[in-house]
């Protein structure tokens, strides 16, 4: 039967992707030998380093002064190493959810984290506005898609200080502009590649300013000065995210993967407005257009089971809603198809009528 993945993460990916990546596992640039078993230094490895790095830079548009790294310790490692290369004296923290809150966590470990605004009073089903950034902290620190949540911040914000980004789920998901940011992070296996690999995006100049000794594996300028290979990288996740870049390139680059996020995203969130049924979680000014969380009506509350069940039936995979929000979540990433969207919004249709 045909499957619809909804899955949060690791997650749906292109299937240029994943043709492409089986295939070099098999027999990588007809070398007869597996993308998997040769050397990270051989000229054809070295190769596939720097081109996934160039379109890295191009499809971002991300302007000189800027280093992008490909490393091993997913998100979660990121966020102990952005307070151990920046935090000098002190950092402020948005706290819209359970990654924004663990990255704060981390924070405080190397000195004085402050949580300008959070959304916890209302289970983090919004974006908090009108919150002060501290002009002393050395840096500001967002989640632009809480993946839990459903909630998302589409706009590239402006901050006194140096901003920094956990874009794991919604990274090429729209165009940014990278200048108004000096860090950017994310794992890779929401909108990327498989797991096992995390994207930096750094401002070169904010490096080297705190005092304390950063161990070399920790020191984001250890992997500046060796391309990101002072150690083995994840070669295989590397080279998936290199096929995801030029799928992203061939299809128009990042104005025409919003337009068509966009559309599934209204698509969905027009039914959930529609049906009686159902009603979305995160506030209406605030939705993520990558993950879409939502629950049963009060009085249907007791059909989530028959409805899950009814969805599995029909192929739906992974819509079951995390257990800090319930109900249910589609995540919609870039590769999602329209159709598969189209395949769900049918399934609630189709229960709705049926009841
Ligand atoms: C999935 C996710 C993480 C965790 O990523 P790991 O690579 O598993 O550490 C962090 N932040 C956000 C926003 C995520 O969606």
């Amino acid at each position: 039967m045909k499957k619809y993945n909804f899955n949060a993460g690791p997650s749906i990916l292109p299937e240029f992707t994943i043709e492409n990546t089986a295939n070099a596992i098999r027999n990588f640039n007809d070398s007869n030998l597996s993308l998997m078993e040769i050397s990270h230094r051989s000229k054809d490895f070295q190769a596939v380093m720097d081109e996934a790095e160039a379109l890295f830079k191009e499809i971002l548009e991300i302007p000189a002064g800027y280093s992008v790294l490909f490393l091993g310790g997913g998100a979660s490692l990121q966020f102990c190493m952005v307070p151990y290369n920046l935090l000098e004296k002190k950092a402020a923290y948005l706290n819209t959810g359970t990654w924004a809150n663990k990255a704060l966590k981390e924070a405080k470990i190397f000195g004085e984290a402050v949580e300008v605004a959070s959304s916890k009073d209302a289970n983090f089903s919004y974006i908090p506005k009108n919150y002060e950034i501290p002009t002393d902290a050395d840096y500001f620190h967002i989640t632009t898609n809480n993946t839990i949540f459903g909630t998302e911040i589409r706009k590239d914000i402006d901050s006194p200080v140096p901003l920094v980004a956990d874009m794991s789920s919604d990274i090429f998901s729209r165009p940014i502009d990278v200048s108004k940011y000096g860090l950017i992070y994310g794992g890779a296996q929401k909108n990327l590649a498989p797991a096992g690999v995390a994207f930096v995006i750094v401002k070169d100049e904010l490096l080297g300013k705190v005092s304390r000794q950063i161990p070399t594996m920790l020191d984001y300028r250890t992997h500046i000065a060796n391309g990101s290979m002072f150690n083995t990288p994840p070669c295989v996740p590397i080279f998936a995210a290199l096929q995801t870049l030029k799928w992203l390139k061939q299809l128009g680059g990042l104005q025409k993967m919003e337009q068509k996020n966009i559309e599934k995203a209204d698509l969905l969130y027009n039914e959930i407005d529609r049906n009686r049924l159902f009603k979305g979680t995160a506030a209406t000014e605030d939705r993520s257009i990558m993950n879409v969380c939502f629950v049963m009506n009060d009085e249907y509350k007791d059909l989530e089971a028959d409805f899950l069940q009814y969805a599995v039936s029909q192929g739906m995979v992974g819509i079951k809603g995390h257990r800090s929000v319930g109900g249910f979540r589609a995540s919609i990433y870039n590769a999602m198809p329209m159709e598969s969207v189209q395949a769900l919004v049918d399934c609630m249709k189709k229960f709705e009528s049926n009841l």
